[in-house]
Formats: structure tokens, C-alpha cells, sequence
């Protein structure tokens, strides 16, 4: 059952068909073809049975770790650094501490955005035996329900042929349920610290450590970092403090305070004369397919019944002619949460100022869920806030420095969440690392580089396969670059399976391949395309001149 309908038949389904098709559903994918499995690819992807090595054989662990980011990749990382055995493990997060996993507050669909967890996410998840504690709190979406302006409304489609079937659960949420393991199972070695924020950084090796060293430093020795942090609460700064550790981790997200010192540190130029190859640098790609959104609500739960294809687990998504599309997925509780994807200068949205200009807009637009959108979500719609969508862009060639500070996920690679893999991807370099320090017996400075030089790679392959994607298919440009070749790959793979993978949005979800090789995958298809088809037109137009020719000769005789 192809995942994504575009093919030669409906080839006018413009872009955001498209790319909402796998939008959020990253699970796994059954196509097969033939695959090498190289060292690179036993470096970054695993099995479902393999597992973080719960303790190191290394009597000498880092002293101390510091984790900027309590986010769901911070919160992975420590877990994975307890589970090997590493003590004084502290996590600063500026945002206060999310509620339990099963407070009711998760019924309410602005609290955060859901985000589907696929294969890669739930085998790294499942690795570090933390799926247990997530997965009573996911949604299962086990297809998906469209409507197109081209289209109408299309049959569900039912997801037989998966091995992960997505589950979904809000970002805020899934934080707050590995708080909630480290808590439990490692809470003598790992302190997290809400509303704290870090606002600088001294590398003790470079600087004179001062007067505000802490005793700990002494134990740290030369190598260690000291980060200097405010705590605040309710926007009131209520003391500020540093502190040290031996090394620290970055996962700030994407703006990234820790990324940006690093710049600074490694530019041309700068401190130690860093190399070309040791430089950390953010590379943001061009924004040539801006979308925004809104939050909207949909309490499905009145149509289920009535009809086919209502039911709480599916995706729901409906596009309508002027380029606005409504994506819903689930939430335990039994609520929707849509999001509501526009250009920046939709006048449509522009035009929706009150409670009555969103009902009539809705009615016009999306008369299917017209009845499910409750009365004050009708109102907050025409007020709420407008969210960018993060942007392509990522981190390298290094994503380290010296052997003391490392940077992990959205703060080394931003993808548009229509892909699903921001955070899965995220999961999965967290299991890269930890594989890392067991070949560097957790010496720091070994791992460090080594986890920088497979990782940094991949990030740039992510982000730059997807970002080759993102084009308005609507535009020449679009059809040629996203449309046209999204036609080829349902052609080819279907007749030649064995020799042309699915399209590149659909193989980016099989967990077995890195990214790297996805993107080589993909341009080695490129080029069996192009040959095949170079020598077919050849071989149409020499066909074509022989019968001009053939029938000239005719005619002139005649
Ligand atoms: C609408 C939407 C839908 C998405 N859907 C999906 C999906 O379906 N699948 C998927 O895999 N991904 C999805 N993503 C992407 C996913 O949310 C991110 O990839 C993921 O949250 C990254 O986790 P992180 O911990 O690296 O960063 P973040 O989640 O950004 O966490 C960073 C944390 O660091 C804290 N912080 C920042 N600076 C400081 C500082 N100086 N001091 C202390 N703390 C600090 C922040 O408060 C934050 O809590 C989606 C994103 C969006 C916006």
C-alpha cells in the first residue's frame, strides 16, 4: 500500500498533499531492497533488541555532566548517561517543570503540539527501557483520512504493512514521562533543575576560573566548564550562581545559546587556531516554502459512528483550495489537537478577525469538521497565536569542543515537523552516543570527536535530503524539483522494486538506513532514471526519424 499517492495518474497533487501524506506518521515503512550493511550503518542504526550498555566498564566516569535543556533529548541524554553509571548528572531547564504524565491538564489541546513518534524514536525509546513509561500515555494513529480540493474525500487508509505503528503523544508530555523514569530509577544520580536557565559559559582551561570557583572545581581539574545560571520564576530573577562540571551537553534546541558560544569560540580566528574541520557553524538553508500555524482543536468524538472513517485513530488532514490545511492527529484523551498550516500572507486567515469570521470560514473551507470545532475554539482560532514553523538548517562540520562540551539534538539539525524526525532523529543520536563512549571505555575525550565525526555527517544529510524537498509545488520550479521526481520514484519503484527504492520522503522513515545513505540511495536512483530515460526518448526519437524519413520516401515516390 504506497504510503504517498502522488503518481503519474495524479501527478496535479501540489506539495502539501504530498508532504502532509508522511506528516508526522514516521513509522516504518515494508518496502525492501537489496542492502549492504556498512560500518557506518552498524555505527548509527540498531536493532529493536539492542540496548543502551547499562554500566560502563570504566572505573574513571566523568566526575560530573552537566545538561543544558531539559527537553525530551536532555532528559534521553542523562537517562543514558545514568543507565551507563555516571554520578552528579545535572539537567537546567528555564521553562518550568512540565505536569505529570497523567494530570489532567494533557486533555487541554493548547498545552502543547503532538508529535508522532515512529520507528526510530520508539526503538531508541525501547532500548533504554523507557517505552514502558511513554506508551500508556501515546495515541495510536494507524493511518490516515484526506481530503483534497483535486480529490474530495478519499477512503481511509489503514496501515497494514508497518512494524512501528506511530504512536502520538504531546512534546511537553513526553518530557515530562522521562522525568518521570529518571526520577524513579536513577534520582540518586541525576538532578533536574526547572525554571534555571544557563546565560554563559567559561571553558576553566582558557580562563582564569576567578573568585566565584566552587569547590568542585578543585575536583574538576583543568578540563572542566563552568556555567553561569539565573534562576527565575514568573519572569522575576530570583538569584543567579555558577557551577561546574566536567563536561557539559548542549540540547538547547534551536536557538541554541550553547551552539552560538561555540561559534564564537571556533570561528576563524578565534581561540586555539581550530582548524577548517573543527569548526562548529550553523549553516541555515534558504526558506523557500514558509508555512505558519494555529492551533485547533477538533472534538471528533460526536462522529465516531456515524459514518466511515471516524475514529480516533487516525490522521485526519484536509487541504483546501486556497492553500490552508488542517492536520489532526490524536491525544490520549480522546481530543484532537489540529494544526492549522497557512502561508504567512494567507488573506484567508488575515480575513478571520472574530468568533462568526471563523465559523464562516471553516463552513467554506472545511464543512466536514464544522460540527467538532466547540464554540470558544472557534473564538481563540481568530485570536491565538500564529507559530513560525522551525526552519532547515544544521550544525558542523564539528558539533563539539576540546573534550569537554557537546551539542544534541534540534540544537545540531532543524527540520520542518511535516517529516516527523526532528525529535526521532534526535532519540536515535542520543543511542549513537552512547555507543560512542562504550569503543571510548567513557573517556570523554576519545568519544567526543568520535561521536562528532559520524554524527555531524548525518545531521547535514537530514537536513539537507529533506530540505531538497521543500519547494511550493505550485511553481515551476517545485513541479520540476519536488513533484517530478516524487512522479519517477512511484513509477520506477513500482514496475522495477528491486532496482528503485519508494520516494526519498517514505525512505527517510525506514530506521534501517542512516541518512547518508538514504540521500546516496536516492542519487544513485536519480541517475538510473535519468539513463533509462535518456535512452528510451533516444530511442523514441530515432524511431520517430526513421518513420519520418521512411515516410518521405513513400510520399516523394509516390
Ligand atoms: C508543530 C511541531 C510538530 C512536530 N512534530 C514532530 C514529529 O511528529 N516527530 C518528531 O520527531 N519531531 C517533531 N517535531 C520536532 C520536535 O518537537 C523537536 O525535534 C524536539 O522537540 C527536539 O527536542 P530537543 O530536546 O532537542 O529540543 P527542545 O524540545 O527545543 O528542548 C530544548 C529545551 O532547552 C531549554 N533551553 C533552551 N535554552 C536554554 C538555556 N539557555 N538554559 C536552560 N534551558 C534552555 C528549552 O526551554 C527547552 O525545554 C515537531 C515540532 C513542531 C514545532
Amino acid at each position: 500500500m504506497p504510503q504517498l499517492r502522488l503518481n503519474s495518474s495524479n501527478f496535479c497533487c501540489t506539495f502539501v498533499a504530498v508532504l502532509f501524506v508522511s506528516f508526522f506518521l514516521s513509522a516504518t515503512c515494508a518496502f525492501r531492497f537489496p542492502r549492504r550493511t556498512s560500518a557506518l550503518l552498524r555505527h548509527r542504526t540498531y536493532a529493536a533488541t539492542s540496548a543502551f550498555h547499562p554500566t560502563s566498564t570504566n572505573v574513571h566516569l566523568p566526575a560530573s555532566t552537566a545538561i543544558v535543556g531539559a527537553g525530551p533529548t536532555g532528559l534521553f541524554t542523562a537517562l543514558m548517561l545514568a543507565r551507563r553509571g555516571y554520578q552528579n548528572i545535572t539537567v537546567y531547564d528555564r521553562l518550568p517543570r512540565p505536569d505529570d504524565p497523567s494530570s489532567p491538564t494533557w486533555g487541554n489541546p493548547y498545552r502543547s503540539y503532538n508529535l508522532g513518534l515512529g520507528a526510530r524514536g520508539q526503538i531508541a525509546l525501547r532500548a533504554a527501557d523507557a517505552w514502558e513509561s511513554i506508551e500508556p500515555f501515546c495515541a495510536q494513529a494507524i493511518g490516515r483520512k484526506d481530503w483534497t480540493p483535486e480529490q474530495g474525500e478519499r477512503p481511509e487508509q489503514i496501515y497494514t504493512d508497518r512494524e512501528y505503528k506511530t504512536q502520538v503523544i504531546q512534546r511537553d508530555r513526553i518530557a515530562s514521562c522521562l522525568l518521570g523514569e529518571l526520577e524513579r530509577k536513577h534520582g540518586d544520580q541525576v538532578s533536574v533543575w526547572h525554571n534555571v536557565e544557563c546565560v554563559g559559559l567559561t571553558w576553566l582551561d582558557e580562563a582564569n576560573p576567578g573568585p566565584e570557583a566552587s569547590p568542585s572545581s578543585a575536583e574538576i581539574g583543568e578540563k572542566g566548564v563552568r556555567l553561569r545560571l539565573h534562576r527565575q520564576c514568573e519572569g522575576q530573577e530570583l538569584e543567579q550562581w555558577t557551577t561546574e562540571a566536567r563536561w557539559v551537553v548542549g540540547a538547547d534546541g534551536v536557538r541554541s545559546a550553547l551552539r552560538s558560544a561555540l561559534e564564537v569560540k571556533t570561528a576563524p580566528g578565534g581561540h586555539h587556531g581550530q582548524t577548517q574541520k573543527e569548526r562548529v557553524r550553523t549553516i541555515k538553508l534558504p526558506e523557500r516554502n514558509e508555512f505558519v500555524y494555529k492551533i485547533l482543536p477538533l472534538d471528533l468524538r460526536p462522529k465516531y459512528g456515524t459514518g466511515p472513517g471516524w475514529r480516533p485513530d487516525l490522521n485526519y488532514s484536509a487541504r483546501s483550495k486556497g492553500e490552508v490545511t488542517i492536520e489532526a492527529l490524536p491525544t490520549r484523551e480522546g481530543i484532537f489537537v489540529g494544526v492549522v498550516l497557512f502561508r504567512p500572507d494567507s488573506s484567508a486567515i488575515a480575513k478571520i478577525q472574530g468568533k462568526e469570521d471563523a465559523r464562516e470560514f471553516f463552513a467554506g473551507s472545511f464543512p466536514q469538521f464544522l460540527d467538532v470545532i466547540r464554540e470558544e475554539d472557534l473564538a481563540r482560532f481568530a485570536t491565538g497565536p500564529t507559530f513560525r514553523l522551525p526552519s532547515f538548517s544544521y550544525c558542523g562540520p564539528s558539533i563539539f569542543y576540546r573534550d569537554n562540551t557537546l551539542l544534541l539534538g534540534d540544537c545540531i539539525h532543524s527540520v520542518k515537523p511535516y517529516f516527523g524526525l526532528g525529535l526521532n532523529s534526535a532519540l536515535e543520536d542520543v543511542m549513537a552516543l552512547d555507543k560512542c563512549l562504550s569503543e571510548s571505555e567513557d573517556d570523554v575525550s576519545k568519544a567526543l570527536p568520535l561521536f562528532s565525526s559520524r554524527t555531524a555527517p548525518q545531521a547535514k544529510a537530514l537536513v539537507e535530503f529533506q530540505a531538497s524537498f521543500d519547494y511550493n509545488a505550485n511553481t515551476l520550479e517545485g513541479f520540476l524539483r519536488f513533484v517530478l521526481p516524487l512522479i519517477l520514484d512511484g513509477i520506477f519503484h513500482r514496475y522495477f522494486p528491486a532496482f528503485f527504492a519508494p520516494n526519498g520522503i517514505r525512505l527517510l522513515q525506514d530506521h534501517r538506513s542512516t541518512f547518508r545513505q538514504t540521500r546516496r540511495r536516492k542519487q544513485r536512483d536519480r541517475i538510473g532514471q535519468a539513463v533509462i530515460l535518456g535512452v528510451l526518448l533516444t530511442g523514441i526519437g530515432k524511431g520517430l526519424g526513421w518513420a519520418v524519413k521512411v515516410a518521405a520516401r513513400i510520399l516523394l515516390k509516390g
